[in-house]
Parts: structure tokens; sequence; C-alpha cells
């Protein structure tokens, strides 16, 4: 019988990183286009092909310039996303968007994270426009993540830009992402749904 090992709690209390963490990007060693194509050929070589036959001649082009577009948001940020989008506004109600599309990429294999995102705050004086909401998750969703450090990721933004003034401010947002996880589904292990929630 093999028995799992469950984390310890040293390993659980680990922050995961935050994509926002990152140094900025005009800080990271220049990467060209070719180079990247040309990784992604020796790829393909490596992994049995010919990157020189019809269908694979341009596949190269084709990876980079769709992984440039699923992790679009490390060139995005909340200040930018978000300006002039916060509204002042006396409402204590909470509000809900739900069942917002999420596709991600898992960072431990660059395969698709598919999901929806609900997301809660209670605002404090000011108000997020609805529609940035769904762009915030977006946004850190284009980035390589982990299901849990999205999760945070968003209900951390709500927190930043329609903060409490009250203690306890940490309970005013949640952000509940589940879905599926490509890279354990396509290679059938069975804890490939998943579902994190940040309060
Ligand atoms: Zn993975």
């Amino acid at each position: 019988m093999t028995l799992s090992t469950a984390p310890s709690s040293a390993t659980l209390a680990q922050p995961f990183a935050s994509t926002s963490d990152l140094k900025p990007i005009d800080d990271r060693p220049e990467v060209s286009d070719a180079e990247m194509r040309q990784a992604v050929r020796t790829l393909l070589i490596g992994l049995g092909e010919d990157p020189d036959r019809e269908g694979l001649i341009d596949t190269p082009k084709r990876v980079v310039s769709a992984l440039k577009f699923l992790t679009a948001g490390y060139h995005q940020s909340l200040e930018e996303l978000l300006n002039g989008a916060i509204f002042h506004e006396q409402t204590h109600e909470m509000v809900l968007v739900r069942d917002i599309d999420l596709f991600s990429s898992c960072e431990h294999h660059i395969l698709p994270i598919l999901g929806k995102a609900h997301v809660a705050y209670i605002p404090n004086g000011k108000v997020i426009g609805l529609s940035k909401i769904a762009r915030v998750c977006e946004m850190y969703s284009r980035r390589l993540q982990v299901q849990e450090r999205l999760t945070a990721e968003i209900a951390k933004a709500l927190r930043r830009f329609a903060p409490a003034s009250r203690r306890g401010s940490r309970d005013r947002s949640f952000s509940h992402v589940y879905g599926h996880a490509g890279c354990t589904e396509a290679r059938n292990l069975d804890a490939h749904q998943f579902y994190a929630r940040r309060f």
C-alpha cells in the first residue's frame, strides 16, 4: 500500500510568489522572436519530428505567437487596466460577478487551465466597473499560473482597488476559481479538477 504524505505545515505556509512581483519586463534579458522560434524548432526535433515537413514548417512561428497571446498579461498592469474605472459610490452591498470564463496556462507544463471564476467584494466608498473585474481575471490568467495563486491574485487586486477602511477588510473580497487543469487531465491523472477559493 502506498501512503501519500500530507504537505507539512511549513510547506502550506509558503506563500505563492505573485506574478506581480516579477522583475519589470525591461530588466529581463531580451530574447528575440527568432530565438524563440528556434527553441520551438529544437523542441520538435527532440520530440522526433521533422520541423521541415509541410505541416510543421510554420509551427514555430505559430507556437511563439500563441504563447505570446496566452501570456500577454505580463505586459499589463492593474493600474493601467483599472485607470478611470474606479468610481466613488456610497454603497455597501456585495457586488458579485459570476461565471467569468478563464483560460490560463499551468506554469509547470505550459498546458491549459480552463475554468470559471466567481468574484465578489463589498464596496466601501469605491466600486470597480463591472467589465473591469473580468479584465482583471483575464490579465492574471494570461500569465503562467497555478490555480491557487491565480485565485489569490484576483482577490488581492480587488482588495487593493476597493479597499475597506475598517479592520477585517480581508473579509470584504473573495475570488473562487474552479475548472480543469489540462496538464493532469492529459496525463490521465485523477486530480485534474480543481477548486480554489480566497477570501
Ligand atoms: Zn501542469
